[in-house]
């Protein structure tokens, strides 16, 4: 019997926890099964609600990291849940394809260094085609990092970015956007990263991790008043460059401004900042001669120093506002002069300024960022580069203050991390601005679970920014927006239809809605009959993503699926894909709603030590390396239950291994042990169910506790999960195994299953039922964490056991709290029986005594309904507290005061326990300390727990211990399940196997036979 037993077992739950293999061997099982598939067809059909879900895209221009998986993680989570809840979610994959960040990585594949270099010698088409392969080679490696996470996200649904139908269907946002007149094409002041050779959104230049501390030039220059013998503006700036493009002065109205006497010159700067500025540039002799407000240096015009090198300086030098003092109150008064130079082809508030006073925009840039013929001297030089030079023409001038360098923080491409420039440029707008109300309201209706990401998403959106969407490179969506080379007329066209029509030649066969073959497309003009153009701008890939809930869908799964239930990114995903969804819904549906009704948006995760994950530090964790060695189901638990899915987490293997690991194998443990014992007594879960325990009286104080406490963890865990508090949920489970089932239940039943006697199998078979429950429960609680794990308990121990059981644990129900097994003052008194264990626990350290040693007596001093509610459950708290008797009193007893006694307590509960050992208490003590070693011997050597061993021989002990032992050799038998147990003083039989333990200072031998 015992041996069939075996074979039986080892062919399903092997007696180690080896989530790799299992892993395995499930994933295999899924896949044969297609139960991905069938899950979802299945709730397609049966749910009791749809949850819409659009898959916010990664981008396939790099591997996947525990970064990206941390994500994936809490997707599937919520994906797994909501569907045992009854819901239809349309979790299907994404890819986000085109872009600059794959353009770059691409260059980089290509060892191309600019985007010249990319057009002349790499060609569009040819790079088109690399684009596509190279993403292809990254999503092999999501996909299959997915598979191994156990992430059920349907790939075949998936959407791709790139694919001429989406490209359609996000056209249709432009469109709207068109017909409201909020796109437009302007003269505007955008970040351009001279590297990229493209201009950036304003969300792009917020960039998580954008600002890098650089050095800059720290310049104090001075501007002669003009008609003035020595009177000049003090004014400072970081990059002399923008000198060449100076237009005005401003002051801020309403400050007072001042004269200084320095030498024999007069220095006009605000009155507030002259100490602190002289103290600077080291300047002891000054004087204030004269102040005035801001407001009465308007209109002052003073000598521009660079018309002789600059002829068109010269030329703009006539317009009435060119060169001369302006009042603006973004002037910050607290820093360096107040006195600011406007530089309109290179800054935002400049830009404006000039806007406002009909000031003309002068940008001599090309597309490299280098000055143009206009710019004089500086023509053919990078803005960056001369620096240098302008410092120079200043001191040849006498102009010149001071020239240092200063370390500061300063926007850097987040791509490529070149300085931005700030350029005016001739861009295409999505003038969300007009909108921003109706953008912020419908922003604020959005649940976000947190406060910080919640605050920081407003405030950005608040800003309000038009959102530059037009790009200067290849791999993108068309902007299609075509000219009119004549007459300037624009046309947009949304379809493949309408362009189609519109042709004048009819395109190819390989046409794509991509660059080279959109560009070859040329219309006529309505109105002049001339010949019209595409712009020749792709769009933003923040734009391209964030066209997703309507691009992926079709009409009418747009209209069921969005708003969708529940979106989640990381937090850096408030300037991208939270942002350009939002912005891209309100212009497409006109209403103030987002197209989310929750957005989690999670930390970043970072390495062991608390440092970002990086190249450069070759710290980034890959995942589909990482999953070679580590178990999917402990990653995932340990991700979740590590910290709030909003806080940075620090990745540590380490800490992996531990708690996670073992509260997984804790639960396959219990499992196996009830698994075990259930079948040996011939469990059959249709028959003895809780209800048929329940008639039969056969339920005790622990199971109606235990089935009590499971209510209450299922309420709990389901709470944290609305909440996303993922780690809350986690440790209501983890509590639950580890400590109520494992440290309390398991304990105090095992007895009763020690032992095969027919009165007592109902009694062992309501343990079993009670088991049966609450542990199904748990796998069930545990699947949305832990799939793979919660499948293998599925099928290898409820699914054996009842063969009627749906095929996977994925058809499930959540489980649903109980109230009627909710027993809230059983749970309240077996509270005061474990602070009577635990007191007894912190009595038997203080004496150093073992947990294992049984004592012969305990007294209880509390009040009497305390006393009274502790009784009924005496048998159980002495099993666990490991002691004979116990007495309950209202005072301490007077023998309690001798010698031999320790006493604890904690109000209103004293605990006074006898540390005296007779002959009898050591020997059985010495029994179970070596029973102990025995029962870990038996799992070394593969038995399970209900195998029954022949002999057990114990060597190497003295006299001593053989005499206190020799009258618990029954006991111990029936402890480690043997039919007898034999003591030796040497190993005289050698054909024993042997295996060595330590016993205190001793070393004992132990064989089983
Ligand atoms: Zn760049
Ligand atoms: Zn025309």
């Amino acid at each position: 019997m015992t041996a069939k037993f075996k074979a039986n077992f080892d062919l399903t739950l092997k007696p180690d926890y080896r989530p790799l293999e299992l892993e395995k061997e499930i994933r295999e099982f899924w896949e044969k099964n297609q139960i991905q598939k069938r899950l979802m067809n299945f709730r397609e059909k049966n749910n009791v609600g749809l949850a819409g879900y659009v898959e916010g895209p990664p981008t396939l221009n790099g591997i996947p990291h525990v970064g990206h998986a941390r994500g994936r993680v809490i997707k599937d989570l919520r994906y797994r849940w909501k569907t045992m809840q009854g819901f239809f979610v349309p979790f299907w994959a994404g890819w986000d394809c085109q872009g600059l960040p794959v353009e770059l990585e691409v260059e980089k594949l290509l060892g191309v260094k600019n985007k010249r270099e990319l057009i002349e010698r790499v060609g569009e088409e040819r790079f088109i085609e690399e684009c596509k392969r190279a993403i292809m080679k990254y999503h092999r490696e999501w996909v299959e990092a997915d598979r191994k996470l156990g992430v059920f996200i349907n790939q075949e649904k998936a959407y791709w970015t790139y694919k001429d139908e989406y490209i359609e269907r996000e056209w249709q946002y432009l469109k709207r956007a068109w017909e409201q007149g909020l796109l437009e094409e302007g003269y505007y002041v955008v970040a351009y990263c001279p590297g990229c050779q493209t201009s950036l959104s304003s969300a792009e230049v917020g960039y998580e991790d954008s600002y890098k501390e650089v050095e800059d030039p720290s310049l104090y220059f001075k501007f002669k008043v003009a008609n003035s013998q020595n009177e000049y503006f003090l004014v400072w700036t970081t990059m002399p460059f923008t000198i060449i493009t100076d237009m005005m002065l401003a002051v801020h109205p309403e400050a007072e401004y001042a004269k200084v006497k320095v030498e024999n010159e007069k220095w006009i700067m605000v009155k507030q900042r002259v100490e602190p500025v002289m103290q600077e540039l080291a300047i002891k002799k000054y004087e204030i001669i004269e102040t005035a407000t801001g407001k009465s240096l308007e209109g002052t015009r003073y000598d521009y120093p660079f018309k002789d090198v600059i002829p068109k300086q010269a030329e703009l030098d006539k317009h009435p506002h060119v060169h001369t003092v302006v009042c603006e109150d973004f002037v910050d008064v607290n820093t360096a002069t107040g006195v600011v130079h406007l530089s309109p082809g290179n800054g935002e508030e400049d830009f404006f300024a000039a806007q406002k006073r009909g000031v003309p925009i002068f940008a001599p840039f090309d597309d490299e960022v280098k000055f143009t013929k206009e710019a004089g001297v500086f023509s053919g030089i990078f803005a960056r580069d001369t620096d240098k030079m302008v410092i120079e023409e200043l001191r040849k001038r006498g102009l010149l203050v001071e020239a240092k360098t200063v370390k500061h923080e300063y926007p850097t491409c987040w791509r490529s991390h070149h300085k931005l420039v700030w350029l005016a440029r001739k861009e295409y707008f999505l003038r969300t601005d007009k909108i921003n109300a109706k953008i912020v309201e419908a922003a604020e209706k959005v649940e976000y679970f947190f406060e910080s990401p919640k605050n920081r998403f407003l405030s950005f959106l608040k800003e309000g920014k038009p959102w530059c969407i037009s790009r200067e490179r290849v791999w993108g969506t068309p902007l299609p927006i075509w000219r009119c080379e004549n007459c300037g007329e624009k046309t947009l066209v949304a379809s493949k239809k309408e362009l189609f029509e519109k042709a004048l030649e009819k395109p190819p066969k390989n046409f794509e809605l991509h660059k080279p073959w959109i560009d070859r497309v040329a219309f006529k003009c309505e109105k002049c009959g001339g010949i019209m153009r595409r712009e020749n701008y792709v769009l933003d890939t923040w734009h391209n993503s964030g066209a997703s809930p309507y691009a992926r869908f079709t009409d009418e799964e747009f209209e069921k699926y969005v708003p969708t239930d529940f979106l989640t990114e990381g937090i850096d995903q408030t300037r991208g894909w939270a942002n350009s969804l939002l912005l891209e819904h309100v212009i497409l549906t006109g209403k103030a709603e987002a197209p989310y009704k929750a957005f989690l948006f999670q930390g970043l995760t970072q390495d062991a030590k608390g440092r970002k994950m990086s190249k450069s530090l070759g710290n980034i964790v890959e995942v589909n390396r990482l999953l070679e060695e580590y178990s999917a189901d402990v990653c995932r638990f340990y991700m979740l239950w590590k910290c709030s899915p909003v806080d940075f987490m620090n990745f540590d293997l380490k800490e992996l291994s531990r708690r996670p690991h073992q509260v997984l194998s804790t639960l396959y443990h219990l499992n196996r042990f009830f698994l075990q014992n259930a079948e040996y007594d011939n469990f059959n879960p249709q028959k003895h169910t809780l209800e048929w325990a329940l008639k039969e009286k056969q339920l005790k104080s622990p199971d109606l506790w235990l089935l009590s406490k499971l209510q209450a963890t299922i309420s709990e865990c389901t709470v944290r999960l609305e909440k996303c508090e993922f780690n809350f949920a986690l440790s209501t489970l983890e509590d639950f195994v580890i400590d109520s089932v494992s440290r309390v239940y398991v304990p105090m039943i095992r007895k009763e299953l020690w032992t095969d006697d027919p009165q007592t199998l109902n009694r062992r078979l309501a343990i079993y039922a009670t088991l049966w429950h609450v542990l199904k429960t748990v796998t069930l609680l545990f699947n949305p964490v832990t799939p793979y794990l919660s499948e293998a308990l599925y099928q290898r121990v409820y699914r054996k056991l009842d063969p009627t059981l749906p095929e996977s644990v994925n058809f499930e129900g959540w489980p649903k709290p109980e109230e009627e097994m909710r027993k809230k003052t059983l749970e309240e008194e077996f509270q005061l029986l474990f602070k009577c264990v635990s007191l007894v626990y912190s009595a038997r350290q203080s004496a150093r005594l073992k947990r294992r040693w049984p004592l012969s007596k305990m007294v209880i001093v509390a009040p009497e309904n305390i006393c009274s509610a502790i009784k009924n459950f005496e048998e159980f708290m002495l099993e666990l507290a490991n002691v004979k008797n116990v007495e309950y009193m209202q005072k301490a007893p007077e023998y309690t005061l001798q010698k031999g006694w320790v006493s604890t307590s904690e109000d209103p509960i004293q605990v006074l326990l006898n540390i005296e050992r007779d002959e009898n208490l050591i020997g059985e003590g010495l029994m179970r300390d070596l029973a102990r070693r025995v029962q870990a011997l038996r799992k070394e050597l593969g038995y399970v727990p209900t195998d029954i061993l022949n002999t057990v021989h114990i060597a190497e002990l003295d006299e001593e211990n053989i005499r206190l032992l020799k009258p618990y050799l029954r006991d111990m038998a029936e402890l480690v399940r043997a039919k007898n147990v034999q003591l030796h003083g040497k190993r005289e039989d050698a054909k024993l196997e042997w295996h060595e333990y330590q016993l205190d200072e001793k070393k004992v031998y132990i064989a089983i036979a």
